[in-house]
């Protein structure tokens, strides 16, 4: 049976590539009985009715999947974070990085409107934190939708993965893919307090090939909340504290209030920023505090 990964989900139909061209198909029931719904992204088996039409048989195993956009398999997280207008948030930057570890997939950090970065004292206080995430083993790229070429360094990052692009409203994520694929013409917009998170509902997901990679066209994350991690396991998700706690005297060291604590002494010796270690703090606090659900 012919193999292929779905590129597109339409109307109840999936779109599946096998490598030159789309084949439209429609899931079998069997896969309902078990609750899962083929997404954008997986790798399907399916079976040809003609040229052009068939049916999926099954879905191989993937290895994660996002709820918005719906995709699975995803391999990197672009995240726009603009310089300014909305002002740089790195705790929200934090919290993203965060989420997207937990997800297994690879961030890769996007400071946007660097033209607009005209004050010195300004582009030093990036400067500074771009610093600090190269450090920690982050990639981090500054781009301008006005300088193409700052945009386009993303290209072989991009080739051979399946990518999503996420961040805040109004950093300019529509503006970068447009600038990725001009022929792509999404619409950029102003923030509009009355649209609120509307504008972003309806469109369907498409994967649509950049560089030899696979971006989603449409942004999004899930959620920015930490459902589904614990306190205890949080640490793993800052690369420069996973890399620390074996060295910690306790096995399960929160890096709080533990003796002989390997990320303690990194963080007094200035080794981690002290502002990852504060929002680490703060995302610990929030978790526990988290009411149990019913
Ligand atoms: P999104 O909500 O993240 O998709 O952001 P958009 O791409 O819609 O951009 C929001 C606003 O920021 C629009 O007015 C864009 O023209 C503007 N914008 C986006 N990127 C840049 C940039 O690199 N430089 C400047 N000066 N403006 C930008
Ligand atoms: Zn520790």
């Amino acid at each position: 049976m012919p193999q292929g990964k779905i590129m597109k989900a339409l109307s109840g139909f999936y779109y599946v590539s096998d490598g030159e061209k789309l084949i439209q198909c429609r899931s079998r029931g069997v896969f309902r009985k078990h609750k899962i719904t083929p997404l954008v992204g997986d790798n399907v088996e399916y079976q040809a009715e003609n040229e052009k039409e068939g049916y999926i048989l099954e879905i191989f195993e993937r290895k994660n999947e996002l709820i918005r956009p719906p995709i699975a398999n995803i391999d990197l997280a672009i995240l726009v974070f603009s310089a300014v207008e909305p002002e740089f948030s790195p705790a929200l930057l934090d919290r993203f990085l965060v989420l997207i570890e937990a997800h297994d997939i690879t961030p890769i950090i996007c400071i946007s409107k660097i033209d607009l970065l005209n004050d010195e004292e300004e582009k030093k206080h990036i400067d500074q934190y771009v610093e600090n995430y190269r450090k920690i083993g982050y990639d981090v790229f500054l781009i301008s939708s006005k300088k193409p070429e700052t945009v386009h360094a993303l290209f072989p990052v991009l080739k051979n993965k399946i990518s999503v692009v996420a961040g805040q409203s109004g950093v300019g994520k529509s503006s970068l893919l447009n600038c990725l694929k001009p022929d792509l013409k999404l619409k950029t917009s102003h923030i509009s307090p009355h649209l609120g998170r509307g504008k972003h509902t309806t469109r369907h997901v498409e994967l649509i090939e950049i560089a030899g990679g696979l971006v989603a066209d449409t942004p999004g994350f899930s959620s920015l909340e930490f459902i589904n991690i614990e306190a205890t396991e949080l640490s793993q998700y800052f690369p420069e504290m996973r890399e620390l706690s074996p060295n910690c005297k306790f096995r399960g060291c929160t890096h709080i209030k533990e003796p002989k604590c390997a990320v303690k002494m990194a963080l007094e010796g200035g080794k981690i920023p002290d502002f990852r270690y504060e929002h680490y703090l703060h995302f610990f606090e929030e978790i526990k505090d988290r009411k149990p659900r019913y």
